[in-house]
């Protein structure tokens, strides 16, 4: 383990909240369409507290997978300074907490905190760590050509290179297809 596993857990699902996001030079459409989908990923990431199901709701989460993407894209300072904004923005505040299955992990806001807003701060408390432990170059884009998903490597030898939605398994089709077409000329 690199990180805490709530760190880690909260990383991967920024990581997957910044790719539901559309994007126009992929042609990656909006995976959070409508409040059915939010419903989803909540679900899917185990998001317990406060849920509306509204469309303000929606598009608060909505508006903040830009400002989480920044993260991926900047150097270190400029990563502090978007930390240090949604932590003061937000008045964080880390208390260790139980709940559910959970055993003591940090919360930095309240449960009826809006949920864009428990999940900025969940992204900048995880970032926090990243930041004091060095790891930044943990972060990185989906090397697959035709993919800008944003990447965290957990793994120990940092071997990973592409995103979660199969790219991984895409580029190792592809060069498994050219080797044949290679061998077979
Ligand atoms: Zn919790
Ligand atoms: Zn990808």
């Amino acid at each position: 383990m690199v990180f805490a596993h709530d760190t880690e857990i909260a990383l991967a699902a920024a990581a997957a909240l910044v790719n539901t996001a559309p994007d126009s030079a992929t042609g990656d459409e909006e995976e959070l369409a409508g409040t059915g989908d939010l419903d989803r990923f909540v679900l899917a990431w185990g998001w317990t507290g406060r849920h509306c199901r509204d469309d303000a709701e929606l598009l608060a989460v909505q508006a903040l997978r830009p400002r989480l993407r920044r993260i991926w894209e900047v150097d270190q300072d400029e990563v502090v300074d978007i930390v240090n904004g949604l932590l003061r923005e937000f008045r964080a505040l880390p208390q260790l907490v139980k709940h559910d299955e959970w055993e003591y992990h940090l919360h930095a806001t309240a449960p009826e905190a809006p949920l864009a807003t428990r999940m900025a701060v969940e992204a900048a408390m995880a970032m926090v760590d990243v930041v004091r432990g060095g790891e930044l170059a943990r972060l990185g884009i989906c090397q697959a050509p035709d993919c800008r998903d944003v990447v965290v490597d957990l793994s120990k030898n940092r071997s990973k290179r592409f995103c979660e939605s199969g790219c991984g398994n895409r580029m190792a089709v592809a060069a498994y297809r050219a080797r044949r077409s290679r061998d077979a000329g």
